[in-house]
């Protein structure tokens, strides 16, 4: 039930994720989800793309996840995580040390990305005054994206995340061209010489590198060459430098690997994962880091790591993220990831030869379509929401990350209301 009323009340009194609140972007009132489709007030069924910003991989009211959800509520919701512990985050914590590479054995149980974020960037902070040392930079790359608190905002691509409006508030942080080659082409190693320079420049200062692995996601959707992530790890270890690598849109299977770190072979010494981690029911992310680093936090003169937010570990989060991750371990997946990266590449690319199209790409089961022109998202919005199926564009980007359980009748549904958008102008701007 969704009144005219209720939708009033929505556009007077609740922000959307930016929008203006004198003159807000259309929304559309959604009161069910199953599978892979969003079932809107009006009945309507919409053939989901977006898996709810990266999270939603297993589709929406799986009965294995709400039974875990119920099971949980049914002993404990939450309880405090000072001087307390629990079997699901015991459980869960096991299993993220168990899946991620062998030297990441120590888990800090965040509620959002951002705040895994901040996390990974306080402990390398942390890690530096526990080798007697302060610093406080920070080594990125421009078109990245780290989420919307101060810390992750410092670090995300400057023009996009608006830097010039904080300034003098915001930490100043180092920013490399965004590498240019791209997953599937041939390396060109001068692809990583403005990276090479501003290292070796700053290591004394540097506390740490931060980046998301192989996918630049929300700030621009770009898929860099596996070689570059190799000589940014091989340069942090030159240097003595920590890598951070925010896995939190990438990992769980995403790139088609289950941490896109994987397509490089590399281990970083930080790694952020969120979004996928419930399988989009519930908030909850989580930092990893090696035992030397937490290590030394622990001889910085605080004794301890100083962060311990309120609902840290919450059980019916882990619970649910327990059984995510044991979905995820049955390896169904894989297969999954791969036939999606089949007929994206087969129904998706071929969009590349539309007039208004700049670039298509795929990875995993990511594809992206760049305009040359920006989108005019409500027109557009509107347009997807006709054709049954939900897509948000932004900027000159269409793109897709469907749950991983979509049929190939669904993919291609989002695959040709994407075609077809293409052929109105009125679809973007001028
Ligand atoms: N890092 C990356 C790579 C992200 O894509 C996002 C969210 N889009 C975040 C961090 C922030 O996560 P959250 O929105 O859960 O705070």
């Amino acid at each position: 039930m969704f009144t005219p009323e209720d939708a009033r009340f929505d556009r007077q009194h609740i922000w959307h994720p930016y929008t203006s609140m004198q003159d807000p972007l259309p929304c559309y009132p959604v009161v069910a989800a199953h599978g892979f489709q969003l079932q809107l007030a009006d009945g309507r069924e919409l053939v989901d793309g977006m898996s709810s910003w990266w999270a939603a991989i297993h589709g929406y009211n799986h009965p294995r996840l709400n039974r875990a959800l119920t099971q949980q509520m049914a002993q404990m919701s939450h309880v405090m995580f000072g001087g307390i512990t629990h079997p699901a985050a015991v459980a869960l914590c096991r299993q993220l040390v168990t899946m991620t590479p062998a030297a990441l054995e120590c888990v800090f149980l965040a509620d959002s990305g951002s705040v895994a974020v901040e996390v990974s960037m306080k402990m390398a902070l942390q890690y530096w005054l526990g080798r007697g040392e302060t610093r406080q930079q920070f080594l990125t790359l421009k078109r990245g994206y780290h989420g919307d608190t101060f810390a992750a905002m410092s670090v995300c691509d400057p023009e996009n995340s608006m830097h010039s409006l904080w300034r003098g508030y915001l930490p100043e942080h180092h920013f490399a061209e965004a590498p240019a080659c791209g997953f599937d082409d041939e390396w060109q190693s001068q692809d990583f010489d403005v990276f090479a320079r501003l290292i070796e420049q700053h290591q004394q200062q540097l506390a740490a590198v931060i980046l998301e692995p192989i996918v630049q996601g929300a700030g621009g959707m770009r898929f860099y060459h596996p070689r570059y992530l190799q000589q940014v790890r091989e340069a942090c270890d030159r240097y003595g430098l920590l890598l951070i690598a925010d896995e939190i849109a990438t990992g769980f299977g995403r790139t088609g690997r289950l941490f896109a770190c994987e397509h490089a072979d590399i281990t970083p010494d930080i790694l952020c994962v969120g979004k996928a981690l419930t399988g989009g029911m519930m908030t909850l992310a989580a930092t990893l880091t090696t035992r030397e680093v937490a290590d030394t936090i622990s001889r910085s003169a605080a004794g301890c790591f100083m962060h311990g937010p309120t609902f840290m570990g919450n059980p019916l989060a882990c619970a649910v993220a327990v059984e995510s991750l044991t979905l995820l371990a049955e390896g169904e997946w894989q297969r999954q990831v791969a036939a999606i990266e089949r007929q994206l590449r087969a129904e998706l690319l071929p969009l590349r030869s539309a007039p208004q199209v700049a670039d298509v790409r795929v990875l995993g089961a990511i594809g992206v379509v760049e305009t040359h022109r920006a989108v005019n998202m409500a027109a557009l919005q509107q347009f997807f929401v006709e054709q049954g199926v939900w897509i948000r564009p932004f900027g000159r980007l269409i793109y897709l990350m469907p749950p991983y359980i979509i049929t190939p009748q669904a993919l291609s549904k989002l695959v040709q209301a994407i075609g077809a958008a293409l052929e109105h102008s009125s679809h973007f701007a001028d």
